[in-house]
């Protein structure tokens, strides 16, 4: 992959799921990768675990992307340990499900502030970071797209990432800078060990026979496209988002 090779990465929510793909996808590529999570250590403890067998330097932090001094206190790392970003991946996000008739102010803003301000509090603190040939990559979803019942505070949160990154994307492209939007479809990220539940295995059942290519999405389906994003492949796409549905 190229113009991954020492380059320096910050992966929010990078200890499970879709995040943790693309922290060991781009380690593999040679990357140094800084991530976060919010609360999980023990799956923190694994992915340190991982890395180890990649070359490069990784940091695992704790931080919620949720909170701006946190976020200000992980970017104050990336900047000692590595100065400048070549690649920022915001994937850190939350889902719920609330009839909107139901959803109260406190669940709306804790899922806006989440998955749609944390996107701002970042990139605004990593942007004195980033140079020419510098990727921003939002994890949205597609499901912003179609629209969901009971994922309208969801939907919007992740649809105001492509308005930010199409905005984003004319701002800062003097500067060489690119800001894209990878949205996944359904993907499966349940991992040995997490709890049963019987309902979610139903629902993806539905999506798995639903889906044109007879299956859910893979983390690394995701992570394939987001290295492809942040390499010199992708040097003249900017503004973007990139499905990764399967045709759903
Ligand atoms: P998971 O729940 O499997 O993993 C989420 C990761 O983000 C964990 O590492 C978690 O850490 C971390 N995280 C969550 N909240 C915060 C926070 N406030 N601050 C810092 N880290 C946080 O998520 P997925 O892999 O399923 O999803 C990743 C992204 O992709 C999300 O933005 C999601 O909305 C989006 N997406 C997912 C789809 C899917 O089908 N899975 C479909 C479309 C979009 P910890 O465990 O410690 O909380």
């Amino acid at each position: 992959m190229t113009g991954l090779r020492g380059a320096n990465a910050l992966v929010t929510g990078g200890t499970r799921g879709i995040g943790r793909s693309v922290v060991l996808h781009l380690a593999r590529a040679g990357a140094n990768v800084i991530t976060c999570y919010r609360s999980d250590d023990e799956a923190a403890g694994r992915l340190e675990g991982e890395l180890k067998e990649t070359e490069g330097t990784h940091h695992v932090l704790k931080a919620d992307v949720a909170d701006p001094a946190q976020v200000t206190r992980l970017v104050a790392e990336c900047r000692s340990r590595y100065g400048s970003l070549r690649t920022v991946v915001h994937n850190a996000g939350v889902i719920s499900h609330v009839p909107f008739a139901a959803l109260d102010g406190e669940e709306w803003h804790r899922v806006l502030d989440t998955n749609l301000s944390s996107a701002y509090y970042l990139t605004r603190e990593v942007l004195p970071l980033l140079s020419e040939g510098s990727s921003v990559i939002y994890i949205g979803s597609k499901a912003s797209l179609v629209g969901i019942p009971l994922r309208a505070h969801y939907t919007a949160a992740k649809a105001g990432l492509m308005g930010l990154a199409r905005s984003l994307s004319k701002e800062l492209g003097g500067k060489g800078i690119r800001v894209n939007v990878v949205a996944p479809g359904i993907i499966d990220t349940v991992e040995p060990g997490d709890a049963a539940d019987a309902a979610l295995d139903q629902r993806l059942e539905e999506y798995r026979k639903r889906s044109p290519l007879g299956r859910l999405g893979r983390p690394e389906d995701v992570a394939h496209v987001v290295a492809f994003l942040a390499g010199d492949g992708a040097a003249y796409i900017t503004g973007e988002t990139v499905n990764v549905d399967g045709g759903l």
